[in-house]
């Protein structure tokens, strides 16, 4: 096995991996053609795999929204008769009705061992066990990581969320080296470590984390990896593209590879449509080309990244993305500034008097629309004198102020303070009252 889960697939040359493409586009397109929405589309507008001279006419092929998939849902994407498929997965409806998507055996196979790929690619392998905390049932992370652990051959823990001392209970009586879990989970995690007085190096024998679903910025990971000791690798993926193993960070953590053999990115100005040019953040737009029962052709992720230049010293050839910094329905605008929710937990993540839990209120106060950032202090900063803490309010004002060009009301509050969810952490609450918006 060496260095690589599966070499060839890897580490294929760029020409090899467009034939690869090229190929797996065609027969992609021609299964699409027998769903009701593709195959309607398609001969409205005269498309085909006739279409299809190279990997390039791919842009003729109209672009597919969440918005389809919510008016065909639920069966307007298959492929075959429902009896032929085996799983189906809904998307967690951060924002908005869900969709679903279904998956014949050679799909969870496939999904299985990209996940297996990606998790060999940060660094697990058979001999570890792993401890998968996130919620099963119809989000992606919990079946998803299960079974492309188990195909890695690890021994896997499906713990589920929740219940801290439960999970560490679990690392303790297990060993557990691999812990999957969202980031904004892993930091609450910690302060019960810390409550049990459990001392990861010597009391666990955890070794790698594995995080993900959720944007979080580099300075948070910092973070992670500063509290637990060990490496936090970076694992991006979506439902609609099957969940968990789309695009995942190698042992060097120089972006993460997307697996170009079973996806085909492209990155697009939102506005416009069209490409953005090499290198510049857009819009994430992808084409499944392994998957049977559901295909979706240059679906529209709405996550916002770019492809990073250069190659990655692990010799996989499969081009990194950056970090996810949000999606194009994340931005919200206050006064005329445009924001991002990551813009600001940069800024947060750098204090190390800041804990790991904010909250951004948007609010309107007589008539003028304000944002308020709610933050947790940190335990050993929060019992200190008033001086102190409101010398510090300030210094986040100024610095937010500069990052996102709009003075914010700072509020820190007390550590625990904040509402926690048990899924995605919610880092926006907009109780605008948006007349005529
Ligand atoms: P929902 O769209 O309802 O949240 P999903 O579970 O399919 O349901 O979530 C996928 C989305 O989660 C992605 O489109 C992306 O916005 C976000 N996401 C997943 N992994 C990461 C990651 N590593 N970094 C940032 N965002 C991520
Ligand atoms: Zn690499």
């Amino acid at each position: 096995m060496g260095m690589y889960w599966q070499k060839d697939l890897e580490t294929m040359t760029a020409s090899q991996l467009e034939a690869h493409q090229f190929q797996k586009l065609k027969e992609t397109v021609s299964l699409a053609e027998q769903s009701p929405y593709y195959g309607g589309l398609f001969k409205k507008r005269g498309l085909g795999t006739a279409n299809l001279k190279s990997l390039e006419d791919i842009s003729l092929f109209p672009m597919t929204t969440k918005e389809d998939l919510r008016e065909n849902f639920p069966y307007g994407f298959l492929t075959m008769p429902l009896n032929n498929t085996i799983r189906l997965h809904c998307s967690s409806g951060t924002t908005g009705n869900p969709t679903v998507i279904f998956h014949n055996r050679h799909d969870l196979d496939s999904w299985a061992n990209l996940v297996a790929r990606s998790l060999f690619a940060a660094g697990a392998r058979s001999t570890d066990v792993f401890q998968n905390i996130c919620g099963y049932g119809l989000f992606t992370g919990g079946l998803g990581f299960q079974y492309g652990a188990e195909c890695l051959g690890a021994l896997t823990i499906p713990a589920g969320a929740g219940n801290s001392k439960r999970q560490i209970q679990l690392m303790q009586n297990f060993g557990t080296t691999v812990v999957h879990a969202i980031p904004s989970y892993l930091t609450r995690l910690y302060t019960v470590f810390e409550e049990l007085g459990i001392d990861i190096a010597r009391d666990t024998k955890l070794r790698l984390l594995v995080i993900g679903a959720e944007p979080h910025t580099e300075a948070q990971r910092q973070r992670i990896q500063d509290l637990f000791g060990i490496k936090a690798f970076n694992s991006f993926g979506l439902s609609e593209m099957n969940g968990p193993g789309v695009a995942f960070e190698c042992e060097y953590q120089t972006g993460l590879h997307l697996w170009e053999d079973a996806f085909f990115a492209e990155i697009i100005n939102p506005d416009t449509l069209e490409p953005v040019p090499e290198g510049e953040v857009g819009e994430l737009v992808m084409t499944t080309l392994d998957r049977q029962a559901m295909p979706l052709i240059r679906y529209r992720t709405r996550d916002l990244t770019r492809f990073l230049p250069g190659e990655c010293p692990c010799g996989r050839t499969h081009r990194r993305i950056d970090r996810i910094t949000g999606r194009t329905d994340d931005m919200f605008i206050v006064k005329g500034c445009n924001i991002f929710p990551m813009q600001v937990e940069k800024i947060l993540m750098n204090f190390p008097e800041i804990g790991h839990n904010y909250l951004i209120v948007l609010e309107t106060i007589k008539g003028v629309d304000e944002m308020l950032i709610k933050v947790e202090v940190s335990r050993d900063w929060f019992a200190g004198d008033m001086d102190v803490l409101e010398n510090l309010r300030r210094r986040v004002v100024n610095e937010i102020r500069d990052e996102v060009l709009l003075t914010p009301q700072v509020k820190l509050v007390e550590p625990g303070a904040l509402p926690k969810q048990e899924g995605k952490a919610v880092r926006v609450q907009d109780l605008r009252k948006n007349e005529g918006a």
